[in-house]
């Protein structure tokens, strides 16, 4: 049996200490999955990282899959939430990213590797690196300093 709340954990595939703890009280309850709080929990990505992030250039259907620069915005499990700003280069110079929406995809940790740049801040709100700004109009964008930009 494997928590939910190892999914994403750089120790989930190792023998954990905190892991077995915790199944030997659940013995007996006949329960399959289940959600904690683990503090030996560490994540491989954590938000603000800069990552290598493997997807598709764009929605078309023969679209070429590659991968784009991007930042992790948020942790679910064992995926995230990168934000790649649009027209993006991709790693092997080939595509532009072609940000379908807002530019934010949702990726499983296996199709993210770590890219050698600063770590960014995330806005709380919008969710968008500082080094991007905030979504023009959005309420964290007004107030600070009056006006979107
Ligand atoms: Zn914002």
């Amino acid at each position: 049996m494997i928590t939910r709340t190892c999914y994403g954990c750089i120790h989930q595939a190792e023998p954990c200490v905190a892991r077995d703890a915790f199944k030997a009280h659940l013995i007996g309850l006949r329960i399959t999955s289940v959600k904690w709080k683990c503090l030996q929990r560490k994540t491989k990505f954590n938000v603000g990282d800069p990552v290598w992030v493997e997807t598709y250039e764009s929605y078309d259907r023969d679209a070429e899959r590659a991968e784009f620069p991007g930042t992790v915005a948020r942790v679910m499990g064992g995926k995230a939430l990168v934000y790649i700003r649009p027209e993006a280069r991709s790693r092997c110079e080939d595509y532009n990213f072609e940000a379908s929406g807002n530019g934010f995809c949702k990726i499983p940790f296996a199709r993210l590797e770590d890219r050698d740049a600063p770590r960014e801040d995330i806005c709380r709100y919008c969710c968008l690196p500082a080094s991007f700004g905030h979504v023009e109009g959005y309420s964290c964008a007004i107030a600070k300093g009056g006006g979107a930009r």
